[in-house]
């Protein structure tokens, strides 16, 4: 294999990944102005189903926009050069290759922030304003964008250093220690997330006495699920869309509701979205996808490891001698076909996840209050009800609120 394959291999990957998004986005945009299926027909008014459909519209026409051109940038950047230009200047600033690599990372994330920025400020400002749901200030957009800068630098700089540091230590098996870090780490993560970053965004307190702890609680103990303390979210800061999710587990584990959720929700559809997330717990999807991720990582790793000091894959990026962020973008490509596979498969076995939770509220509580929740949740963040099968097959974490619904009440 010479460099000008390898390079070619690049292009040809980047290329057919970009057809299939446009495919896919094409097909499903084909059936924004279907009919409403039957079981679904009390979930928008006439006028509300038009703001939905202007609401998809809207959002197609913009990112499609934007995959273009990030397509054009990403595909004029590879042939010319400017990963071998970006080299060059980490390499004139240092000669130490871990401040070499953080300066090279450092450049492009600085680049993509760039262009991505305008893009992010549109689509909260213009999108989600025109359609009601943003709450965010332009001075809280910044400050979060700074928070996120400030987290990045401290946490991506700091693993990215340690595994160069390993990667010098310790040549090609530099997986195994990275592997073991980034396990224990997520395993870190998963228990602190909660008490470390999301305070640095989000406001979280104890949700106040009355007959909605009570009936959360009242739950829980029947179920025999320990719910020492339910937290309440700020989201309304930032957004009207409502959400609810769990995180942590033993005894790290919490149960967080957004304050949309409290106000969009009735009682009994909260508890119902509750016996979801303890349903996903009991069925140790928890554990399960922190197992799968680990796994996944550590396979990545040590295919990485036979690519990462790979002089012919510095030589198709133009550059003389290999390194390792060299080594890392152009594994990145040439990889993602197959963590496109995986994603494919870990998307599939979410979607069952979803069915054995909803399947647990609807044992444990009560399977309308659910349906309930779940369309006034759609409704209220203009869901697509009609997306096309392929772009769910491929796309989709959760099943379509028809699936879920036709589940609900067989
Ligand atoms: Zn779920």
């Amino acid at each position: 294999m010479t460099p000008e394959v390898i390079f070619a291999i690049i292009i040809l990957i980047l290329a057919v990944n970009f057809i299939i998004d446009k495919v896919l986005d094409y097909l499903n945009a084909k059936h924004f102005n279907d009919k409403i299926p039957v079981p679904l027909s009390d979930v928008y008014n006439e006028e509300e189903y038009y703001k939905s459909q202007q609401y998809k519209k809207e959002n197609f026409k913009f990112s499609s926009i934007i995959s273009t051109v990030s397509f054009l940038l990403t595909i004029a950047f590879f042939f010319f050069d400017g990963f071998a230009f970006v080299d060059k200047i980490a390499n004139q600033i240092s000669d130490n290759p871990i401040v070499i690599t953080l300066v090279f990372f450092g450049i492009i994330m600085l680049g993509s922030d760039f262009i991505t920025t305008p893009l992010s400020y549109y689509q909260t400002f213009v999108i989600e304003e025109k359609y009601g749901f943003n709450k965010s200030t332009k001075k809280l957009f910044f400050i979060d964008k700074l928070k996120g800068w400030l987290l990045m630098i401290i946490l991506g700089g700091g693993i990215l250093a340690l595994v160069v540091w390993f990667y010098q230590q310790t040549g090609t098996d530099f997986w195994i220690y990275t592997w073991v870090f980034i396990a224990v780490f997520s395993i870190f993560m998963t228990l602190f997330y909660s008490t470390l970053i999301v305070p640095l965004f989000n406001k979280q307190t104890l949700l106040e006495e009355g007959e909605l702890k009570n009936e959360l609680e009242k739950f829980a103990k029947k179920v025999g699920f320990t719910l020492d303390k339910i937290f309440v979210i700020d989201g309304s800061k930032r957004s009207t869309k409502a959400n609810a999710y769990f995180t942590g587990f033993g005894k790290k584990k919490r149960i967080v509701l957004y304050d949309t959720l409290i106000n969009d929700l009735d009682t009994d559809e909260i508890v119902a979205v509750l016996a979801h997330e303890v349903g996903h717990y009991k069925k140790n999807h928890v554990i399960f996808n922190m197992i799968a991720s680990i796994l996944l990582t550590g396979v990545t790793l040590y295919i990485l490891s036979y690519f990462i000091d790979s002089k012919l894959l510095a030589n198709a990026l133009s550059v003389p001698e290999a390194s390792f962020h060299i080594g890392l973008i152009a594994f990145g490509v040439l990889y993602s076909p197959i963590s496109d596979i995986t994603g494919l498969v870990m998307n599939y076995i979410s979607r069952k996840f979803e069915y054995q939770a909803d399947n647990y509220a609807k044992n444990q509580y009560n399977a309308q209050a659910l349906i309930s929740s779940l369309k006034k949740l759609s409704k209220n963040s203009l869901s697509n009800l009609t997306p096309h099968k392929a772009y769910v097959v491929m796309n989709y974490s959760h099943p379509t609120l028809l699936q879920r619904v036709q589940n609900l009440v067989l």
